[in-house]
């Protein structure tokens, strides 16, 4: 196949070479690539690109190559897409029949994920997860030393995938001291990886380390950051969402239900002559008390969007999206109930042997002319009417907009 110069018409063309075999002209990198598209390029030892370079030419080319892949590595949205874009680059410039990086689990036990590229099939028994006891990427992985093999019937870790391969060559993919996988990298040819081919895929699988350590430092660097977020959402004595989570989500839904023209019920939880039990049994069994009454408010509640916060002190909110007021107070009298029989001793309180809470219950469609503040008052004036009343029970207030 001859290059010629007016044929080249643009980024991607096709042409016919002398033969009337079509190519496909691509433009890589600024370099016009030929693609042959009536028979892949490189079976039975066809590849043009390759074999109309002399030696220089093809140095030349394999510096190309490496520059293509460490531009790749720096692009692509997705791991997995930065590694397709440099086994594609692999099969589409050199005469390699299959490209593929196998990525190991952290155990580097077995390899896990596979990222592909060639131009014949292959039929290799099992798929993924593959032992590293089986196979010569098997043995690179396991001895973490490249494997070149040119005499592949005889080896004796070889799979065979398809006849048409005869040589192999797979390198380590380490970053420092973590192996990550191999670059494996199969032709039809016995005689392509020369030491400087195979100085260059060294080179590549380098470039492949830097890029998944990066992916890999990013991914943990997100669920970090993920984590710090749930964090600062939790309240760190009883685990339940704390205050600032609170005021998220009630804004939240005060939205979402002002469009739907649904309810919005709030209970206010307080928990009744709590000073004097921290006075006479230590803050610590304080602590303990809240954690539990934490505990019961969150198995009173069952709504997907209910929210059991903690508002302050020795106040929690329960927020009932949806809910309309006769169903909260239902819950609430539940959960007065659910605290009294839980028989928590209060050594001190004028309501009783045990610890008990009293609940402000309020609910509103939310509107223009309401806020959540509006709701959250509404809940704080049913818990003084509540507390007003003599403890351990439930108040409710319709408010204005309900
Ligand atoms: P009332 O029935 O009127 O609500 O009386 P109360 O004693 O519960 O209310 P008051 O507001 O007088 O006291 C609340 C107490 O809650 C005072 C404070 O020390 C205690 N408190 C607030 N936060 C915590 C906490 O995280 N742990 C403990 N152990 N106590 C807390
Ligand atoms: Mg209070
Ligand atoms: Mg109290």
């Amino acid at each position: 196949m001859v290059l010629e110069g007016d044929e080249r018409k643009g980024p991607e063309s096709t042409s016919h070479d002398r033969n009337g075999v079509p190519v496909h002209w691509v433009l890589v990198q600024g370099i016009v690539m030929a693609q042959s598209r009536g028979q892949p390029s490189d079976i039975r030892g066809q590849h043009p690109l390759w074999d109309e370079r002399d030696a220089f030419g093809r140095r030349a080319m394999l510096t190309e190559i490496l520059a293509q892949v460490s531009h790749e590595a720096l692009q692509g949205d997705t791991l997995e897409a930065v590694l397709k874009a440099i086994v594609d680059c692999i099969t589409r410039r050199l005469p390699v029949t299959i490209a593929s990086i196998i990525l190991l689990n952290e155990a580097r036990t077995h390899f896990v994920q596979e990222v592909w590229s060639g131009r014949i099939e292959l039929e290799l028994p099992g798929g993924m997860p593959w032992p590293v006891t089986l196979g010569a990427a098997g043995r690179c992985a396991r001895t973490g030393a490249s494997q070149l093999i040119t005499d592949l019937p005889n080896d004796p870790d070889y799979v065979p995938g398809n006849h048409e391969v005869s040589s192999e060559y797979i390198v380590p993919i380490r970053h420092r001291e973590r192996l990550h996988g191999v670059l494996n990298l199969e032709s039809t040819r016995s005689d392509f990886f020369t030491p400087e081919v195979c100085a260059a895929f060294d080179a590549i699988a380098e470039q492949v380390a830097g890029a998944i350590h990066a992916a890999r430092l990013l991914r943990e660097l997100e669920t970090a950051n993920r984590r710090l977020r749930e964090l600062t959402m939790i309240d760190g004595l009883t685990g339940i969402a704390n205050r600032r989570c609170f005021d998220l989500r009630i804004a939240e839904e005060w939205q979402r239900h002002a469009d739907l023209g649904t309810p919005l019920a709030l209970l206010m939880v307080d928990v009744d002559c709590f000073k004097a039990l921290n006075d006479a049994l230590g803050h610590l069994q304080g602590d303990e008390c809240l954690r539990e009454i934490a505990r019961l408010c969150g198995s009173g509640v069952r709504g997907d969007d209910d929210l059991v916060a903690r508002y302050g002190g020795e106040e929690l909110t329960v927020l009932l999206p949806g809910c309309a007021l006769a169903d909260a107070a239902r819950v609430a009298e539940q959960l007065c109930i659910g605290v009294r029989e839980r028989r928590m001793p209060h050594p001190q309180s004028p309501a009783g042997e045990y610890v008990t809470v009293s609940i402000g219950v309020a609910a509103m469609h939310p509107s223009r002319r309401v806020s959540p503040q509006d709701l959250i008052a509404a809940a704080d004036r049913a818990l003084y009417s509540a507390k007003r009343q003599g403890r351990d029970c439930v108040a409710t207030l319709a408010a204005a907009a309900e």
